[in-house]
């Protein structure tokens, strides 16, 4: 007979699997270690959170899962794959595949909420379901919880599977058996480095948010990027996939089977006239459920008119 843990860990697993999570493993709600601190504080302190303000706050929950939920002693790490079925046009202005449908923090809300009710019912422990929105070390937590590992990217990797997943967490006071941690690392590869048109990458499996073209697209909202930018944009409009795309990680990349992660026909069919001719309302109606409000009517318009000025 498995332990009472053992049981209730399979069954938690087998209900993440049938909500359609790809990915799913455990780690002890222990804080975040001296050394990922130390690494995360100088990402900071050199400035390369860019215009990511907001990463500099709430440091000391991001160290200590507790400090999101007390009592808590498991955290539990998901991923969903978006990597998607069909593409866009190559003369389609580029948006990350991550924004290709609908906004995945609505999805994965949805998938993760469903599955904390089916923890607390079994277990009778409390939960805390986080959607990028809570201040958590995401893939810290993935590669601790043993799903993958954090590549010279800056992504998570998981072996066999790739990168274009979405990471979740649950945070919870049950205290169920820990996996064991994922060891894998790039080792020489180096590819990403190679393939990053801005030089964002520094070969510490950090990124330098100041120089990376998702950053800049999605999470800038000034008037004016830096003069380098239209050098290197190329035709992206939306975020940025130039270092997922070389990974040999996800050579073998399967598509999600989540149909609302399926890119929508605005999506297929962007061009720059479409968005020049978009009012603020049209676009505030065309991406109601889509990630791409994240980056408001105006910035949308300001990266479409970075194209005109590499021409
Ligand atoms: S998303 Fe693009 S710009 Fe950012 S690190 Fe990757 S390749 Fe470089
Ligand atoms: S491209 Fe190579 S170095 Fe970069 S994340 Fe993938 S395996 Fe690691």
């Amino acid at each position: 007979m498995p332990s009472p843990s053992i049981d209730i860990a399979q069954q938690i697993k087998s209900q993440a699997r049938s909500l359609g999570f790809d990915a799913c493993g455990f780690a002890e709600a222990t804080p975040v270690d001296a050394e990922a601190v130390a690494r995360y504080d100088r990402w900071i302190e050199l400035g390369h959170n860019g215009c990511m303000q907001w990463a500099a706050n709430h440091r000391d929950l991001r160290r200590d899962p507790s400090k999101l939920l007390e009592g808590a002693q498991t955290v539990i790490s998901l991923a969903l794959n978006y990597y998607p079925a069909r593409f866009q046009p190559h003369d389609a202005l580029q948006i990350a595949y991550y924004a290709y449908g609908r906004d995945y923090h609505e999805v994965l809300r949805e998938k993760l909420t469903e599955l904390a009710h089916f923890i607390e019912q079994i277990t009778h422990c409390t939960t805390r379901p986080c959607v990028d929105s809570a201040p958590i070390r995401e893939r810290y937590w993935a590669q601790r919880a043993g799903i993958g590992f954090i590549g010279q990217n800056n992504c998570l990797i998981i072996p066999g599977k790739g990168s274009y997943f979405f990471l979740g967490e649950i945070v919870t006071t049950a205290q169920l058996p820990a996996d064991a941690p994922c060891d894998m690392t790039c080792g020489s590869c180096g590819k990403c480095i190679k393939a990053c048109p801005t030089g964002a990458l520094n070969g510490n499996g950090a990124a330098d948010a100041s120089r990376c073209l998702s950053c800049l697209l999605i999470e800038n909202h000034d008037e004016e990027l830096p003069d380098w930018v239209p050098e290197v944009v190329g035709d992206r409009i939306v975020g940025c996939d130039e270092c997922q795309r070389c990974c040999p990680h996800n050579a073998h990349a399967t598509a999600t089977a989540i149909e609302d992660f399926s890119p929508t026909e605005t999506v297929m069919n962007l061009t720059r006239d479409r968005i020049q001719g978009m009012t603020a309302g049209e676009f505030k109606r065309t991406f109601a459920h889509s990630a791409i409000s994240r980056l408001r009517y105006k910035t949308l318009l300001r990266n479409a008119n970075l194209h005109e000025k590499c021409k």
